[in-house]
C-alpha cells in the first residue's frame, strides 16, 4: 500500500507516529516559512505541514490542487489554539519530511473543495470530479450502506439474491421497451427489462420463496422531473403470503433502513395506511406529503344553489386551506390561478379570512353561507381558502398539485422528517375510453381482492386490486400486489385488457404454461433505491444519488452516449437506420 492510514484516521493518539498518507492536494496555504496542505481522500481530510527547513516544502510549493501526492511524515498535536473542531482529525498535523508527486493534474472545471452550486451539465460531464466533492461521495457512500443494509437484513429473514437477464423479452410495466437487435436472429430483438417481474414470478415457481434482488429496471419514457432510462429497484417477490405478509415485512426493512442508516425521523410508526378512495379524496392523488394538512375539503353543499354557476353545475366544489396567506396579493392569487389552470382547473376561487371575510365569490354566494364554508374548512383569521368546482379528476388534480406547491412554498414541511405510508384497494383497471378498454392499474399480474374476483364478470371497474404503493413525502416509493396465480384468472385479466389469444400466447405464453405447474400464491413489491436513497440522504433529485445518471436529455454527458455506430456493426444487426 501507499498509504499507512487514511486522512480521516489520525487521532492525537497517533501523536509521534511516523505514517505515510497518500490523497488529493485539497488546499494549500503557503505562508512563507510554513506551507499547509489539506490532503484529501475518500475518508477525510489531514493537515500536513512543511516548514522552510524540509526537503518536502519544496517539494510542496511546486502543488496545486488536485495534484495526487504520497506524504510521509510525524503525527503531532497541532498547536494549541490552532486546533480545528469541525474536522475530525482535527486535533493533529503531520510533519511533512518527505513529499512524492504522483500525479500532477489539470486546473479542475470547478473547485472541488468548495460547497457552491455548479451548472448540472458541468457536474455530468466531469463526473468523476463531481464525485470527489463531499457531497456527492457522502451520497455514495449512503447508497452502498442502504444497499448493504438491505442485503444483509432480508438474508437474515431467509431471502436469496438472484440475478435475473438483462437481455429478455418485454416486461409489461406500461412504459416503452429499450430494444437489442439480434445479430443471431435477424430481425428479431431482446427487450430490456422493465422490471424483473415475470421473471421474480416465474423464480416462485421455481420453488425459490424468498427472493430479492437489487435490480436494474430500464423504461424508454419521456425523461420530465424525475425520471431516469435506467434506475434502481429492491425487486421482491415471496411465496405463500398474503397482502399484510408482504407489508408488514417491508416496512419493517425501511423502518429499520432509515433508522440506521440516517437520523432522519418517520412521521408514524406503524406507518398509517388508506385506501385508494380515501386518499383521493383528502389529498387528490395516490401519493401525496402527510407532513402538513392542507387537506381537501368538499364544500359543495355550502357553496352550491345559490345562482352561481360556477359552483351549481359543477359536480364536485373542494376547498384547501393556505394558513396565513389571506394577505396574498392579487399578483400571487393570478399567479396561483395559472398554476391551477396547469393541471385541469378552469379557475381558482378564495376566501380570505381577516376581520371581515372577502371572497372573490361574495357576489354571487350570502355571506352567512361564505361564513359557514369558514367554519367547515376550519380557517382562521390570516389563512386563505383557495376553492376549485369542477370534475372530480380536474378538482383532485388541481388543488393535490396547489397542495403540494403551496406545502412547498410555505415551508410547511419538515426536511427531517419522512411520513411513510401505505395506499391500499386500488381499482384494478382504469378505462381507456379512446381504445375502449380496461387497463390495470398495476401491472397485468396483479391479482384481484378475493371478495372482488366476481366483479370481473359484471362490473370489473368496481374490482379492487391487492395492491399496495408505499408513498412518502409526496412520492411513490414502492409498488407491489399479490399476484394471480391461476391460469383462468389470468386469462380472464388478459381478455378484459383487450390482449387477444395470441398476442397473450405470444408476449406471456411461458407465463401462463408456468402456472399449469402447481404455481404457489405468491406476492412482492420493489421499492426504488434511487428514491429512497433521494430522500434518505434529503437531496432534490434522483441524478443526486446515482453515480453516473443520464442527462434530462437521457443522454451520459460524460462518455458521449447513445452516439452513432459503424455502418457495419448496424449491417451485423440486420438494422438499417432510416431517418
Ligand atoms: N414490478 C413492479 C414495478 O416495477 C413491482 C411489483 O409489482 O413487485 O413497479
Amino acid at each position: 500500500m501507499l498509504k499507512t492510514h487514511t486522512c480521516g484516521e489520525l487521532r492525537v493518539e497517533h501523536a509521534g507516529q511516523r505514517v505515510t498518507l497518500a490523497g488529493w492536494v485539497n488546499r494549500r496555504r503557503d505562508q512563507g516559512g510554513l506551507i499547509f496542505i489539506d490532503l484529501r481522500d475518500r475518508w477525510g481530510l489531514t493537515q500536513v505541514v512543511a516548514d522552510q527547513k524540509s526537503v518536502a516544502h519544496a517539494v510542496m510549493e511546486e502543488l496545486r490542487s488536485e495534484y495526487v501526492i504520497q506524504v510521509t511524515g510525524r503525527v503531532r498535536p497541532r498547536p494549541a489554539g490552532s486546533e480545528n473542531p469541525k474536522l475530525a482529525t482535527g486535533a493533529i498535523e503531520v510533519e511533512a519530511d518527505e513529499v512524492r508527486l504522483l500525479n500532477p493534474a489539470k486546473t479542475p472545471p470547478f473547485n472541488i473543495n468548495e460547497e457552491f452550486p455548479v451548472d448540472e451539465l458541468i457536474r455530468l460531464k466531469y463526473r468523476y470530479l463531481d464525485l470527489r466533492r463531499d457531497r456527492m461521495r457522502n451520497n455514495i457512500v449512503l447508497r452502498h450502506r442502504i444497499s448493504q443494509f438491505i442485503r444483509n437484513y432480508l438474508s437474515d429473514k431467509g431471502f436469496i439474491e438472484v440475478e435475473t437477464p438483462i437481455l429478455f423479452k418485454t416486461t409489461p410495466e406500461g412504459a416503452r421497451d429499450y430494444l437489442v437487435p439480434s445479430r443471431v436472429h435477424p430481425g428479431q430483438f431482446y427487450a430490456l427489462p422493465q422490471s424483473p417481474q415475470q421473471l421474480k414470478q416465474l423464480l416462485m415457481v421455481a420453488g425459490v420463496e424468498r427472493y430479492f434482488q437489487i435490480a436494474r429496471c430500464f423504461r424508454d419514457e419521456d425523461q420530465r422531473g424525475d425520471r431516469q432510462p435506467e434506475f434502481t429497484q429492491l425487486d421482491m417477490e415471496m411465496s405463500f403470503v398474503q397482502r399484510d405478509d408482504v407489508m408488514t415485512l417491508v416496512e419493517g426493512l425501511i423502518t429499520t433502513l432509515v433508522e440506521t442508516v440516517s437520523d432522519k425521523k418517520i412521521l408514524k410508526k406503524p406507518w398509517p395506511r388508506f385506501t385508494y378512495h380515501e386518499a383521493m379524496d383528502r389529498f387528490g392523488d395516490d401519493k401525496f406529503d402527510l407532513r402538513y394538512g392542507m387537506e381537501l375539503q368538499d364544500i359543495a353543499t355550502l357553496a352550491k344553489g345559490h345562482g352561481f354557476k360556477v359552483f351549481d353545475e359543477a359536480e364536485q366544489v373542494k376547498a384547501i386551506v393556505a394558513p396565513g396567506c389571506a394577505a396574498y396579493s392579487r399578483k400571487q392569487i393570478d399567479e396561483l390561478t395559472e398554476f391551477v389552470k396547469g393541471f385541469g382547473a378552469k379557475g381558482l376561487l378564495w376566501v380570505a379570512v381577516g376581520e371581515e371575510a372577502r371572497s372573490s365569490f361574495s357576489k354571487f354566494v350570502p355571506e352567512d353561507k361564505i361564513n359557514a364554508i369558514i367554519e367547515k374548512v376550519g380557517a382562521r383569521q390570516g389563512d386563505l381558502i383557495l376553492v376549485v368546482a369542477g370534475t372530480p379528476a380536474g378538482v383532485a388534480g388541481a388543488l393535490s398539485r396547489l397542495r403540494a406547491e403551496l406545502g412547498a412554498r410555505l415551508n410547511l414541511a419538515d426536511p427531517n422528517v419522512l411520513a411513510f405510508c401505505w395506499v391500499i384497494e386500488f381499482p384494478l383497471f382504469t378505462w381507456r375510453e379512446e381504445e375502449k378498454r380496461w387497463d390495470p392499474n398495476h401491472h397485468l399480474f396483479t391479482s384481484p381482492l378475493p371478495e372482488d374476483i366476481p366483479l370481473l364478470d359484471t362490473e370489473p371497474g368496481k374490482a379492487r386490486g391487492a395492491q399496495y404503493d408505499m408513498v412518502c413525502n409526496n412520492y411513490e416509493v414502492a409498488g407491489g400486489s399479490i399476484r394471480i396465480h391461476d391460469r383462468k384468472l389470468q386469462e380472464k385479466v388478459f381478455r378484459l385488457i383487450g390482449l387477444s389469444f395470441e398476442v397473450a400466447q405470444e408476449r406471456f405464453g411461458h407465463m401462463l404454461e408456468a402456472f399449469e405447474f402447481g404455481t404457489p400464491p405468491h406476492g412482492g413489491i420493489a421499492p426504488g433505491i434511487d428514491r429512497l436513497a433521494m430522500l434518505l440522504a434529503g437531496e432534490p433529485n434522483i441524478r443526486e444519488v446515482i453515480a453516473f445518471p443520464k442527462s434530462q436529455q437521457a443522454a451520459d454527458l460524460m462518455a458521449g452516449a447513445p452516439s452513432p455506430v459503424e455502418p457495419r456493426q448496424l449491417k451485423e444487426l440486420h438494422v438499417a437506420i432510416t431517418d
